[in-house]
């Protein structure tokens, strides 16, 4: 089977699984998953799966990425911010979806990989940076959207403050792996709306810098 039909298969599974937002499918439709997967793992680029990258960190599961995108209400007029860049694959359905796109990552390795791919996909709607994500991005906010890609042990107050009225955070909440959820986070005024959605695994959401050696 060539990647053009195991990508089809994917959209399809994805649909079936109940993705219902066409702009979401069409996103993942037009993205080269195979681009942001390690060479090792080139076979599986289409499985909906999530697979292994650099500095021990995963490429989230299509599924994934397409259901938590969706609940985020994606609007070509607005900006994101992302915590977690990882290969850059849902920063790049991200950049379809939005008119700009803050992603962050603390790991400088994935940050770099994942801007020379963007580049390569002239996603030019992007800036990438390399820091501590669990502070948010105080300088470009309010944002109107927000999603974490990474589990966050609690509620990220910074972030959820970091959110515009009406904004919305997606964000997996959970300390063990067989114990984590994704929230909905609406900012209504001064408090919050939070919404729990489906059970996820993700890698953590770790605060802090990254020491020198990994
Ligand atoms: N969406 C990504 C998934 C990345 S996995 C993809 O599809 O490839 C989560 C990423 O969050 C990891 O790369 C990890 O290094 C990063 N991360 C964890 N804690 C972080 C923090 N405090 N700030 C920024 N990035 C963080």
């Amino acid at each position: 089977m060539t990647q053009a039909a195991r990508k089809i298969r994917l959209v399809l599974d994805l649909r079936r699984a109940g993705v219902t937002d066409t702009r979401v499918l069409s996103a993942i439709e037009r993205i080269p998953r195979e681009l942001f997967v390690p060479e090792a793992f080139q076979d599986q680029a289409y499985e909906n799966t999530a697979l292994p990258i650099s500095c021990s960190q995963t490429i989230s599961q299509p599924l994934i990425v397409a259901l938590m995108t969706e609940l985020l209400e994606p609007d070509k007029r607005l900006r994101v911010l992302e915590i977690g860049t990882g290969s850059g694959y849902q920063t790049a359905v991200l950049c379809q979806l939005f008119r700009r796109v803050y992603t962050i990552e603390r790991h400088r390795e994935l940050i770099l990989e994942a801007e020379t791919r963007l580049a390569q996909l002239k996603c030019h709607n992007v800036t990438a940076l390399c820091t501590d994500g669990t502070r948010g991005l105080p300088e470009q906010a309010p944002f109107p959207r927000i999603l974490v890609t990474a589990a966050a042990p609690e509620m990220p107050a910074t972030l959820a403050d970091q959110l515009d009225d009406g904004g919305i955070m997606i964000v997996p909440i959970g300390t063990s792996v067989a114990d984590q959820w994704i929230y909905k986070v609406t900012r209504e005024g001064k408090g919050f709306r939070e919404d729990r959605k489906g059970q996820v695994r993700f890698v953590p959401l770790v605060a802090g810098a990254v020491p020198a050696a990994s």
